[in-house]
Protein backbone atom coordinates (compact mmCIF):
# COMPACT_ATOMS: atom_id res chain seq x y z
CA UNK A 1 0.00 0.00 0.00
CA UNK A 2 0.75 3.67 -0.45
CA UNK A 3 0.86 5.00 3.08
CA UNK A 4 0.75 8.65 4.43
CA UNK A 5 2.30 9.38 7.98
CA UNK A 6 1.82 12.59 9.09
CA UNK A 7 4.52 13.25 12.01
CA UNK A 8 8.15 12.63 12.30
CA UNK A 9 8.18 12.50 16.32
CA UNK A 10 8.90 9.17 17.87
CA UNK A 11 5.43 8.00 16.98
CA UNK A 12 5.83 8.70 13.51
CA UNK A 13 9.17 7.57 12.54
CA UNK A 14 8.85 4.51 14.68
CA UNK A 15 5.12 3.53 12.47
CA UNK A 16 6.46 4.53 9.31
CA UNK A 17 9.96 2.04 10.13
CA UNK A 18 7.70 -0.49 10.85
CA UNK A 19 5.47 0.16 7.58
CA UNK A 20 8.38 -0.28 5.38
CA UNK A 21 9.42 -3.47 6.95
CA UNK A 22 6.18 -4.84 6.02
CA UNK A 23 7.12 -3.97 2.72
CA UNK A 24 4.33 -0.54 2.48
CA UNK A 25 5.47 2.47 0.60
CA UNK A 26 5.80 5.02 2.89
CA UNK A 27 5.90 8.89 2.80
CA UNK A 28 5.98 10.98 6.08
CA UNK A 29 4.91 14.57 5.92
CA UNK A 30 5.85 16.88 9.47
CA UNK A 31 5.97 20.71 10.13
CA UNK A 32 9.41 19.73 11.02
CA UNK A 33 12.27 17.20 10.78
CA UNK A 34 12.68 15.16 13.02
CA UNK A 35 15.31 16.80 14.94
CA UNK A 36 12.97 19.39 15.94
CA UNK A 37 9.96 17.25 17.30
CA UNK A 38 8.54 17.09 21.13
CA UNK A 39 9.94 13.64 21.26
CA UNK A 40 13.73 14.93 20.85
CA UNK A 41 13.13 16.26 24.64
CA UNK A 42 12.11 12.81 26.15
CA UNK A 43 14.72 11.70 29.03
CA UNK A 44 13.94 9.00 27.37
CA UNK A 45 13.78 5.82 29.65
CA UNK A 46 11.24 2.72 28.99
CA UNK A 47 9.00 3.23 31.99
CA UNK A 48 5.34 3.95 32.67
CA UNK A 49 4.93 6.98 34.18
CA UNK A 50 1.72 7.80 36.07
CA UNK A 51 -0.09 4.89 34.43
CA UNK A 52 -2.82 3.01 35.90
CA UNK A 53 -2.40 -1.00 35.58
CA UNK A 54 -3.58 -1.26 32.00
CA UNK A 55 -3.50 -4.60 29.73
CA UNK A 56 -2.78 -2.56 26.68
CA UNK A 57 -0.65 -0.67 27.64
CA UNK A 58 1.68 -3.72 29.55
CA UNK A 59 1.19 -5.73 26.04
CA UNK A 60 2.58 -2.24 23.76
CA UNK A 61 5.01 -1.43 26.54
CA UNK A 62 6.43 -5.16 26.79
CA UNK A 63 6.65 -5.51 22.25
CA UNK A 64 8.55 -2.29 23.04
CA UNK A 65 11.05 -3.52 25.40
CA UNK A 66 11.95 -6.39 23.51
CA UNK A 67 12.35 -3.91 19.90
CA UNK A 68 14.46 -1.49 21.68
CA UNK A 69 16.95 -4.05 23.22
CA UNK A 70 17.81 -5.74 19.85
CA UNK A 71 18.96 -1.66 19.26
CA UNK A 72 21.33 -2.35 22.21
CA UNK A 73 24.04 -4.38 20.98
CA UNK A 74 24.27 -1.26 17.58
CA UNK A 75 26.48 2.40 19.41
CA UNK A 76 25.09 4.35 16.71
CA UNK A 77 21.20 3.58 17.88
CA UNK A 78 21.19 5.50 21.19
CA UNK A 79 19.74 2.66 23.19
CA UNK A 80 21.79 1.60 26.06
CA UNK A 81 20.89 -1.03 29.00
CA UNK A 82 20.36 0.37 32.48
CA UNK A 83 19.53 -0.25 35.93
CA UNK A 84 16.25 1.62 36.98
CA UNK A 85 15.90 2.19 41.12
CA UNK A 86 12.32 3.15 41.63
CA UNK A 87 11.76 4.60 44.79
CA UNK A 88 7.94 3.82 46.38
CA UNK A 89 6.34 5.70 49.67
CA UNK A 90 4.11 3.00 49.91
CA UNK A 91 4.54 -0.96 50.19
CA UNK A 92 4.10 -2.57 46.78
CA UNK A 93 4.37 -6.46 46.89
CA UNK A 94 4.92 -6.13 42.76
CA UNK A 95 5.10 -4.19 40.14
CA UNK A 96 2.21 -4.80 37.67
CA UNK A 97 4.90 -3.95 34.52
CA UNK A 98 7.26 -6.41 36.03
CA UNK A 99 6.29 -9.18 33.98
CA UNK A 100 7.41 -7.46 30.53
CA UNK A 101 10.79 -7.41 32.37
CA UNK A 102 13.53 -10.05 32.94
CA UNK A 103 13.41 -9.14 36.12
CA UNK A 104 12.17 -7.13 39.66
CA UNK A 105 13.97 -7.14 42.60
CA UNK A 106 12.46 -5.84 45.53
CA UNK A 107 14.25 -3.83 48.49
CA UNK A 108 12.15 -3.40 51.87
CA UNK A 109 12.13 -0.47 54.04
CA UNK A 110 14.49 -1.53 56.18
CA UNK A 111 17.47 -0.93 53.48
CA UNK A 112 15.87 2.60 52.44
CA UNK A 113 15.47 6.16 53.79
CA UNK A 114 12.36 7.92 54.79
CA UNK A 115 9.81 8.33 53.00
CA UNK A 116 10.61 5.25 51.27
CA UNK A 117 8.74 2.15 52.05
CA UNK A 118 10.16 -0.22 48.91
CA UNK A 119 12.02 0.04 46.40
CA UNK A 120 12.65 -1.95 42.74
CA UNK A 121 15.93 -2.61 40.89
CA UNK A 122 14.85 -3.33 37.10
CA UNK A 123 17.20 -3.80 33.80
CA UNK A 124 15.32 -0.86 31.82
CA UNK A 125 16.39 0.71 28.36
CA UNK A 126 17.21 4.64 28.02
CA UNK A 127 17.47 6.47 24.36
CA UNK A 128 19.46 9.17 23.84
CA UNK A 129 16.71 10.75 22.19
CA UNK A 130 18.74 13.05 19.42
CA UNK A 131 20.85 10.46 18.81
CA UNK A 132 18.19 7.55 18.74
CA UNK A 133 15.86 9.88 16.28
CA UNK A 134 18.62 10.47 14.01
CA UNK A 135 18.82 6.33 13.94
CA UNK A 136 15.24 5.72 13.59
CA UNK A 137 15.38 8.24 10.23
CA UNK A 138 18.22 6.97 8.54
CA UNK A 139 16.20 3.76 9.11
CA UNK A 140 13.47 5.00 7.14
CA UNK A 141 15.78 6.76 4.63
CA UNK A 142 17.78 3.80 4.04
CA UNK A 143 14.15 1.29 3.91
CA UNK A 144 12.84 3.51 0.98
CA UNK A 145 11.29 5.73 3.04
CA UNK A 146 10.67 9.52 1.56
CA UNK A 147 9.82 12.77 3.99
CA UNK A 148 8.20 16.04 3.10
CA UNK A 149 8.32 19.24 4.92
CA UNK A 150 4.58 20.51 5.25
CA UNK A 151 1.98 21.34 7.37
CA UNK A 152 -1.08 19.31 6.78
CA UNK A 153 -4.53 21.07 7.34
CA UNK A 154 -7.33 18.32 6.77
CA UNK A 155 -6.52 14.42 6.73
CA UNK A 156 -9.57 14.60 4.57
CA UNK A 157 -9.81 11.45 2.72
CA UNK A 158 -6.55 10.06 2.15
CA UNK A 159 -7.82 8.47 -1.82
CA UNK A 160 -8.08 11.84 -2.33
CA UNK A 161 -4.54 12.55 -2.08
CA UNK A 162 -3.23 9.70 -3.48
CA UNK A 163 -2.72 7.31 -0.82
CA UNK A 164 -4.17 4.28 0.26
CA UNK A 165 -4.12 5.20 3.74
CA UNK A 166 -3.36 8.11 5.96
CA UNK A 167 -1.53 7.55 9.34
CA UNK A 168 -2.47 10.21 11.78
CA UNK A 169 0.94 10.19 14.38
CA UNK A 170 0.76 13.85 14.68
CA UNK A 171 1.16 14.25 18.66
CA UNK A 172 -0.47 16.84 20.24
CA UNK A 173 -1.24 18.26 16.11
CA UNK A 174 -3.97 16.16 16.56
CA UNK A 175 -6.11 18.53 18.68
CA UNK A 176 -6.51 20.47 15.59
CA UNK A 177 -6.61 18.09 13.09
CA UNK A 178 -9.15 15.90 14.42
CA UNK A 179 -10.64 18.44 17.18
CA UNK A 180 -9.97 16.28 19.42
CA UNK A 181 -10.84 18.11 22.86
CA UNK A 182 -9.56 15.33 24.93
CA UNK A 183 -6.19 16.25 23.89
CA UNK A 184 -4.06 18.69 26.37
CA UNK A 185 -0.26 19.12 26.80
CA UNK A 186 1.79 18.63 29.73
CA UNK A 187 5.17 20.65 30.68
CA UNK A 188 8.05 18.90 31.82
CA UNK A 189 11.19 20.66 32.53
CA UNK A 190 14.49 18.84 32.06
CA UNK A 191 18.08 19.81 33.30
CA UNK A 192 20.68 17.76 30.99
CA UNK A 193 24.22 17.26 33.88
CA UNK A 194 27.48 16.19 32.84
CA UNK A 195 27.73 12.42 34.07
CA UNK A 196 29.67 12.75 37.42
CA UNK A 197 33.18 10.63 37.13
CA UNK A 198 31.83 6.80 38.10
CA UNK A 199 27.73 6.98 38.42
CA UNK A 200 25.84 4.75 36.99
CA UNK A 201 22.35 4.04 37.35
CA UNK A 202 18.75 5.58 36.80
CA UNK A 203 16.40 6.59 39.91
CA UNK A 204 12.72 7.17 39.91
CA UNK A 205 10.52 8.83 42.55
CA UNK A 206 7.46 9.89 41.18
CA UNK A 207 4.96 9.88 43.47
CA UNK A 208 4.13 13.19 43.61
CA UNK A 209 2.31 13.86 40.37
CA UNK A 210 3.30 17.01 39.39
CA UNK A 211 6.69 17.47 40.26
CA UNK A 212 8.11 13.73 39.40
CA UNK A 213 11.73 12.90 40.40
CA UNK A 214 14.15 11.59 37.90
CA UNK A 215 17.63 10.84 37.32
CA UNK A 216 18.69 9.12 33.80
CA UNK A 217 22.20 8.01 32.83
CA UNK A 218 23.22 8.10 29.18
CA UNK A 219 26.15 7.79 28.12
CA UNK A 220 28.27 10.55 28.54
CA UNK A 221 25.38 13.40 30.35
CA UNK A 222 22.24 12.79 32.82
CA UNK A 223 18.97 13.80 32.24
CA UNK A 224 17.00 15.23 35.48
CA UNK A 225 13.70 16.13 35.89
CA UNK A 226 11.60 17.24 36.23
CA UNK A 227 7.95 18.70 36.45
CA UNK A 228 5.24 17.82 35.02
CA UNK A 229 2.50 20.78 34.51
CA UNK A 230 -0.71 19.92 32.77
CA UNK A 231 -1.79 23.52 30.59
CA UNK A 232 1.28 25.27 30.99
CA UNK A 233 2.64 26.29 27.71
CA UNK A 234 5.33 28.67 28.49
CA UNK A 235 8.76 28.08 27.69
CA UNK A 236 10.66 30.04 30.26
CA UNK A 237 12.60 28.08 33.37
CA UNK A 238 12.76 29.45 36.26
CA UNK A 239 15.64 29.19 38.35
CA UNK A 240 14.05 28.06 41.53
CA UNK A 241 12.22 25.25 39.50
CA UNK A 242 15.91 24.09 38.81
CA UNK A 243 17.46 24.40 42.13
CA UNK A 244 13.94 21.96 43.02
CA UNK A 245 15.20 19.45 40.28
CA UNK A 246 18.44 19.20 41.86
CA UNK A 247 17.80 19.03 44.98
CA UNK A 248 15.06 16.49 44.61
CA UNK A 249 17.56 14.12 42.38
CA UNK A 250 20.60 14.92 44.89
CA UNK A 251 17.68 12.96 47.67
CA UNK A 252 18.11 10.20 44.86
CA UNK A 253 21.34 9.77 44.10
CA UNK A 254 23.86 12.20 45.88
CA UNK A 255 26.81 12.06 43.77
CA UNK A 256 24.22 14.64 41.02
CA UNK A 257 24.42 17.50 43.64
CA UNK A 258 27.45 19.14 42.27
CA UNK A 259 27.29 17.98 38.16
CA UNK A 260 27.83 20.96 36.34
CA UNK A 261 24.75 22.16 34.25
CA UNK A 262 24.70 21.54 30.24
CA UNK A 263 20.96 23.11 29.16
CA UNK A 264 17.53 23.17 30.84
CA UNK A 265 14.86 21.91 28.37
CA UNK A 266 11.16 22.48 28.40
CA UNK A 267 8.94 19.75 26.52
CA UNK A 268 5.49 19.12 25.65
CA UNK A 269 3.85 15.78 26.69
CA UNK A 270 0.80 15.59 24.09
CA UNK A 271 -1.75 13.38 26.50
CA UNK A 272 -5.19 11.71 26.37
CA UNK A 273 -7.07 9.96 28.55
CA UNK A 274 -6.15 6.90 26.38
CA UNK A 275 -3.66 6.30 23.37
CA UNK A 276 -5.90 6.89 20.25
CA UNK A 277 -5.02 4.33 17.85
CA UNK A 278 -6.80 2.39 15.28
CA UNK A 279 -9.19 3.24 12.61
CA UNK A 280 -11.09 6.41 12.38
CA UNK A 281 -14.78 6.31 12.93
CA UNK A 282 -15.96 8.27 10.31
CA UNK A 283 -13.42 8.89 7.61
CA UNK A 284 -12.38 5.38 5.81
CA UNK A 285 -8.79 4.48 5.31
CA UNK A 286 -7.49 6.97 7.96
CA UNK A 287 -5.58 5.80 11.04
CA UNK A 288 -4.23 7.35 14.43
CA UNK A 289 -1.46 6.58 16.98
CA UNK A 290 -1.29 9.92 18.80
CA UNK A 291 -1.72 11.16 22.62
CA UNK A 292 0.95 9.27 24.59
CA UNK A 293 1.58 11.45 26.72
CA UNK A 294 4.51 10.93 28.98
CA UNK A 295 5.03 7.34 27.64
CA UNK A 296 5.75 7.80 23.62
CA UNK A 297 8.81 6.25 24.03
CA UNK A 298 7.74 3.44 26.15
CA UNK A 299 5.04 2.37 23.62
CA UNK A 300 6.22 3.46 20.39
CA UNK A 301 7.15 -0.08 19.04
CA UNK A 302 4.06 -2.02 19.91
CA UNK A 303 1.61 0.92 19.28
CA UNK A 304 3.56 1.16 15.40
CA UNK A 305 2.76 -3.05 15.59
CA UNK A 306 -0.53 -3.42 16.64
CA UNK A 307 -1.25 0.07 14.03
CA UNK A 308 0.07 -1.92 11.04
CA UNK A 309 -1.61 -5.23 11.87
CA UNK A 310 -5.26 -3.61 12.34
CA UNK A 311 -4.24 -0.88 8.68
CA UNK A 312 -3.80 -4.30 6.86
CA UNK A 313 -6.92 -6.05 8.38
CA UNK A 314 -9.28 -2.55 7.87
CA UNK A 315 -7.75 -1.65 4.74
CA UNK A 316 -7.81 -4.58 2.74
CA UNK A 317 -11.69 -5.04 3.53
CA UNK A 318 -14.04 -3.45 0.84
CA UNK A 319 -14.41 0.72 1.90
CA UNK A 320 -17.38 2.34 2.21
CA UNK A 321 -17.26 5.65 -0.34
CA UNK A 322 -15.80 8.25 1.27
CA UNK A 323 -17.54 11.76 1.60
CA UNK A 324 -17.18 11.84 5.39
CA UNK A 325 -14.83 14.49 5.93
CA UNK A 326 -13.68 15.41 9.55
C1 LIG B 1 10.06 16.34 29.45
C2 LIG B 1 9.58 15.06 28.82
C3 LIG B 1 10.08 13.85 29.26
C4 LIG B 1 9.63 12.65 28.71
N1 LIG B 1 10.16 11.48 29.14
C5 LIG B 1 9.72 10.31 28.61
C6 LIG B 1 10.25 9.08 29.06
O1 LIG B 1 11.17 9.03 29.89
N2 LIG B 1 9.75 7.93 28.51
C7 LIG B 1 8.75 7.94 27.57
O2 LIG B 1 8.31 6.87 27.14
N3 LIG B 1 8.23 9.11 27.14
C8 LIG B 1 8.68 10.28 27.64
N4 LIG B 1 8.14 11.46 27.22
C9 LIG B 1 7.01 11.44 26.29
C10 LIG B 1 7.41 11.35 24.85
O3 LIG B 1 8.43 12.27 24.58
C11 LIG B 1 6.18 11.65 23.98
O4 LIG B 1 5.12 10.78 24.32
C12 LIG B 1 6.54 11.43 22.52
O5 LIG B 1 7.65 12.22 22.18
C13 LIG B 1 5.37 11.77 21.63
O6 LIG B 1 5.80 11.54 20.31
P1 LIG B 1 4.85 11.79 19.09
O7 LIG B 1 5.62 11.37 17.89
O8 LIG B 1 3.52 11.17 19.33
O9 LIG B 1 4.62 13.37 19.09
P2 LIG B 1 5.63 14.54 18.72
O10 LIG B 1 7.04 14.22 19.08
O11 LIG B 1 5.01 15.76 19.28
O12 LIG B 1 5.59 14.61 17.14
C14 LIG B 1 4.47 15.12 16.46
C15 LIG B 1 4.85 15.27 15.01
O13 LIG B 1 3.68 15.68 14.30
C16 LIG B 1 4.01 16.77 13.46
N5 LIG B 1 2.77 17.55 13.25
C17 LIG B 1 1.91 18.03 14.18
N6 LIG B 1 0.90 18.68 13.57
C18 LIG B 1 1.13 18.59 12.24
C19 LIG B 1 0.45 19.07 11.08
N7 LIG B 1 -0.70 19.76 11.16
N8 LIG B 1 1.00 18.83 9.85
C20 LIG B 1 2.15 18.13 9.72
N9 LIG B 1 2.84 17.64 10.80
C21 LIG B 1 2.33 17.87 12.03
C22 LIG B 1 5.11 17.52 14.20
O14 LIG B 1 5.85 18.32 13.29
C23 LIG B 1 5.92 16.34 14.74
O15 LIG B 1 6.79 15.87 13.75
C24 LIG B 1 8.62 12.67 27.72
C25 LIG B 1 8.14 13.89 27.24
C26 LIG B 1 8.62 15.08 27.79
C27 LIG B 1 8.10 16.38 27.25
Amino acid sequence: MQILVVGAGLSGLTTAVTLLIRGHTVVVSAIDMPAVSASIIAGAIWHPFFQEPDAAYLRRAAETYSSLDKFVCDPKSGIMRRTLTEFFTTQLERLWWGSALPYARRIGATELNAPYQCAYQVPVLVADTPTYLAYLNEMFLDLGGRFQKEFVQDLGNPQMSGYDVTVNCSGFGASLLCRDRTMDIVRGVVIEVEKPAHFSGCFIDDSNQYRPTYVIERATDCILGGTAEPAQTGTHVDPSVVDDIMARCARLAPEIANARIKRCSVGFRPRRPTVRLGADDSVPRLFHNYGHGGSGFTLSWGCASELATLLEQVAERPQPSDETSL
